[in-house]
């Protein structure tokens, strides 16, 4: 599992970006997809999550959302299931919640899940941001929710996990077009553009408030990282997910 250096200095060892190996999975999925929705035989995924709890080591319910690329943070406290196995209904991409209450996972495979801490109040986040996220907002959205629990922007830590890398990631005029000028996409193939993602979920946690010494980027690419992350893109869209994760 990869580990933020920063979270774990501030007392939030309990946080984590899975990898692919350790799960029961096969095919595309294997092993340790813990996704529901993409395909995968539901008792493995199940199995997958019981095994993913064991590793995490609490005993407390697990909020997720169904993902779909927008900027709704949910309160995690409305959505926790104390069974882990259970699918996600409710829609949303990132989920905020107060100290000792949840634990918060967000699934990816290609996108980053990104991990907010707030060492003053304990509250913590769980976001999901590909580049709509990055250029849509999901960031602000979950610091405005963690202001609401006492937290101030300027003290909130933040994990940028595992994401697809400036050298994978071929995008579009239409997708380049939306970026802010400050992660403005570099131009790659004719039409194309390269962008660096991890880079651009930094520039929306600057613009929701955050600082740069509390940001971490996290440097490992599901699709150069063959063998240990699931990409949707390197696999042609039919892949597990790996969940990035944090404990209030
Ligand atoms: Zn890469």
């Amino acid at each position: 599992m990869y580990k933020s250096k920063l979270l774990d200095a501030a007392g939030f060892e309990k946080h984590g970006f899975t990898k692919r190996a350790g799960g029961v999975s096969e095919g595309p999925f294997e092993s340790l997809n813990l996704a529901h929705d993409v395909g995968d035989d539901p008792e493995k995924v199940a199995q997958n999550l019981r095994l993913f709890k064991e590793n995490v080591g609490v005993d407390m319910p697990l909020a997720r959302v169904k993902q779909v690329h927008g900027v709704d943070a949910i309160d995690g406290g409305e959505i926790a299931q104390e069974d882990w196995t259970v699918p996600p209904s409710v829609e949303g991409d990132a989920i905020v919640t107060p100290k000792n209450s949840t634990v918060v996972a967000i699934q990816t495979a290609d996108c980053a899940a990104v991990l907010l801490a707030d060492p003053e109040t304990g509250a913590v986040a769980a976001i999901h941001a590909g580049w709509r996220g990055a250029a849509k907002g999901v960031a602000r959205n979950a610091v405005r929710k963690m202001s609401e629990l006492g937290a101030s922007p300027g003290s909130i830590l933040a994990a940028v996990g595992p994401c697809i890398c400036l050298m994978c990631y071929e995008v579009g005029d239409d997708v380049a077009r939306l970026m802010p000028e400050s992660c403005d996409p570099v131009k790659g193939k004719p039409g194309k553009f390269q962008l660096d993602l991890s880079f651009a979920v930094e520039v929306s946690l600057i613009g929701a408030g955050l600082t740069t010494p509390n940001i971490e980027r996290l440097d490992a690419c599901n699709s150069c990282f063959s063998g240990e992350l699931f990409s949707y893109r390197r696999d042609g869209g039919t892949c597990g997910r790996g969940l990035g994760f944090i404990v209030s």
